[in-house]
């Protein structure tokens, strides 16, 4: 179905008039629009069948929208109640049909509907567009192009529609080469009748048994019956008709499976996951749900919103604000059928009800079920999983719900000891004797985070840290902030007394010798920061590195301060705690200087030097790019003299 809310272009926008014939209209797809159908109608892609899917889909859409809108106004489905969708071969005119009695189309839903890239996925499908036809045409597989697609095997194609309660038809006629035309036509009743007259080379499209196969294949769970019939020739049921969701487990295929999803989802890929149950008792629902292998490309979008289908006895009802589907469980596709809302349940009566409630506990529950096995199976299978929803699935840990401690264990994280994820079990499980804390550093990306100097000492010790790059991060951790009862600890804030873990080859001696000189170095360089810095002071945490920059014990994280200003919820840099090496040779041949002379003038340009450097290593920028350069240059020129 169109998603109206993601719509690229008002239906204004196309449709442009040029000429006129006759009663005749003809009238411009869209710009985009044209260079979709060029593709599509070139594409060497291998599947073309897929292309009766998507109008048997369509028909399915308009057959359940109809008998949805007639449970307001049952005059619009007067007569004939008993929807379906009949497929006619015609190899003498060489044509494919496909007809339905759903919900049908005006003039207006013509040009709003075929005229310009009505669904998501097609504005997706171009989005994604590189220019290189190989890779062009597998997005017609991964997106779907829908009605289009028919332009994969048709010369032309001819759309005889009217829509339910209205007396007019309308003829839509395209051979998919930048124009349609839009005139009156004749149909006896609602519905639509979409005609394919195929291409010399896919002629094998009018063979029955073909298309039989295909339907079998791609629509078994469409839950109307879907008929076959030769011209002057017999007619068969080609699907089985009954909603794939009520019948039993054991009789539906991983295939049929696999076919609804992609019907239901408007995906491509494979299910990662089929949840199929029905519940029974104070409350009676079935669900058919779904989580797919790849990340829909709505996945972060602002709304939030679950894209579950709620059915209320077999009948569709809506799939936009259900309620029934918490929104960090919002890449679940599939549908809902509940046996106890009333038919005429609106948007309103769903938000704050009992039964509504019930089913999203249920779909909870059995999903978080399902997740910890597959958790428990392990491998590359879950991280794939924890790969492309984890950000998500993290929001529920804040978001205040009950599942907290399923959600938390359920976490995986990227970490100093290696390439692959770790759960917090594992962190825990090999923690250093006389550690008591999860150490974790976050930022946007493990890469540079591995890379962080404030590491450094950890590193040494053998001490692994947790590298978190999802921004919700910065937020459930500092709410959770004990797991197993071991407290979370960012190593880019507070103090860091490593000395009591053991591991590594510190000398501790020889630190302390050399942090008893560091005094008069401390004071010139807090002298000339002034109030830059809330602290300077020897660092337990460096190695390799000169400096580095941590929160004080009670102040933000650096990394969740950004992620705030970035969103403007923060205006104030708080002022950060130098860190400096005793160790280094840099910070060595200062201390010598500031034991000779506390205010010899190239103390104070090396104190804004390691300052500034410390800022980069953050990632952020220089305090003030003129006067870092003045102060490079000058000590680098002092430094050639
Ligand atoms: P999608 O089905 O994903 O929305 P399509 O490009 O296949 O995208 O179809 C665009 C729109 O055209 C549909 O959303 C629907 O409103 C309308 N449409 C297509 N086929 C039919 C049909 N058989 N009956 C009624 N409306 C249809």
């Amino acid at each position: 179905m169109a998603d109206a809310k993601a719509k690229p272009k008002k239906a204004a926008k196309s449709g442009k008039k040029s000429t006129t014939k006759g009663k005749a209209e003809t009238l411009s797809f869209q710009a985009e629009m044209s260079r979709l159908l060029d593709i599509v109608a070139h594409s060497l892609y291998s599947d073309k069948e897929v292309f009766l899917r998507e109008l048997i889909s369509n028909a399915s859409d308009a057959c359940d929208r109809l008998r949805h809108d007639a449970l307001t106004a049952p005059e619009l489905a007067a007569g004939d109640g008993d929807y379906g969708i009949a497929i006619t071969v015609d190899e003498a005119a060489n044509t494919l049909t496909i007809a339905d009695n759903g919900i049908g189309m005006n003039r207006d839903d013509l040009v709003e509907n075929l005229g310009t890239i009505a669904r998501s996925g097609t504005s997706a499908f171009l989005a994604g567009l590189s220019g290189d036809d190989r890779k062009d045409t597998s997005l017609i597989g991964q997106f779907g192009v829908g009605f289009y697609s028919a332009f994969m095997v048709a010369d032309s194609v001819e759309v005889i529609t009217r829509r339910a309660g209205e007396d007019t038809a309308w003829r839509w006629f395209s051979d998919g080469k930048g124009s349609f035309t839009i005139e009156p036509a004749e149909r006896e009743a609602r519905g639509s009748t979409i005609t394919i007259h195929l291409r010399d080379d896919d002629k094998g499209y009018l063979n029955k048994d073909r298309l039989s196969g295909i339907v079998k294949r791609y629509s078994d769970h469409i839950p109307f019956p879907i008929t076959l019939t030769e011209a002057g020739g017999e007619t068969e049921q080609a699907n089985t008709g009954a909603a794939l969701w009520t019948r039993p487990k054991s009789e539906v295929t991983e295939d049929q499976y696999k076919e609804f999803y992609h019907h239901v989802a408007h995906m491509a890929d494979e299910p990662w996951s089929v949840l199929h149950f029905h519940v029974e008792g104070v409350i009676d629902y079935r669900a058919l749900l779904f989580v797919p292998s790849t990340q829909p490309f709505d996945l972060f979008q602002q709304d939030r919103e679950s894209r579950v289908k709620l059915y209320v006895r077999r009948v569709f009802i809506t799939d936009k604000e259900t309620g029934l589907v918490p929104p960090w469980l919002r890449f679940l596709r599939g549908i809902v059928d509940s046996e106890d809302l009333p038919l005429n349940v609106s948007r309103e009566m769903l938000q704050d009800n009992p039964v509504t409630a019930k089913i999203r506990g249920g779909i909870v529950k059995r999903t978080l079920d399902d997740l910890e096995k597959k958790a428990k199976e392990g491998g590359e299978s879950f991280d794939g999983f924890w790969t492309n929803f984890g950000a998500v699935l993290k929001e529920g840990i804040y978001e205040g719900a009950g599942e907290r401690d399923r959600l938390v264990k359920l976490c995986r994280f990227r970490s100093t000891a290696g390439d692959g994820l770790v759960s917090l079990d594992d962190y825990i499980g090999r923690m250093k004797e006389g550690q008591d804390e999860i150490y974790y550093i976050s930022g946007s990306e493990a890469e540079a985070l591995a890379k962080s100097p404030q590491l450094e000492g950890f590193r040494a010790k053998g001490i692994e840290v947790l590298l978190m790059t999802d921004p919700v991060d910065d937020f459930w951790v500092p709410m959770v902030g004990v797991y197993g009862e071991k407290a979370f600890k960012s190593v880019t804030r507070g103090g860091a007394d490593l000395s009591k873990i053991k591991g590594g080859e510190k000398d501790k001696a020889e630190d302390k010798a050399d942090e008893s000189d560091l005094g008069p170095l401390v004071a010139a360089v807090k002298l000339a920061l002034g109030e830059k810095v809330k602290d300077v002071r020897a660092s337990d945490r460096l190695t390799d590195s000169a400096v580095c920059l941590v929160a004080g014990e009670q102040d933000m994280d650096i990394h969740m301060e950004r992620i705030l200003r970035a969103h403007n919820q923060l205006n104030e840099v708080s002022a950060r705690i130098l860190e400096i090496n005793p160790k280094h040779a840099l910070i060595k041949g200062l201390m010598e200087k500031a034991k000779i002379d506390a205010s010899a003038p190239v103390l104070e340009d090396a104190a804004w030097l390691l300052l500034d450097q410390a800022r980069i290593l953050e990632g952020e920028p220089v305090t003030d790019p003129a006067e870092f350069a003045r102060r490079l240059s000058k000590v680098m020129a002092a430094g050639l003299g």
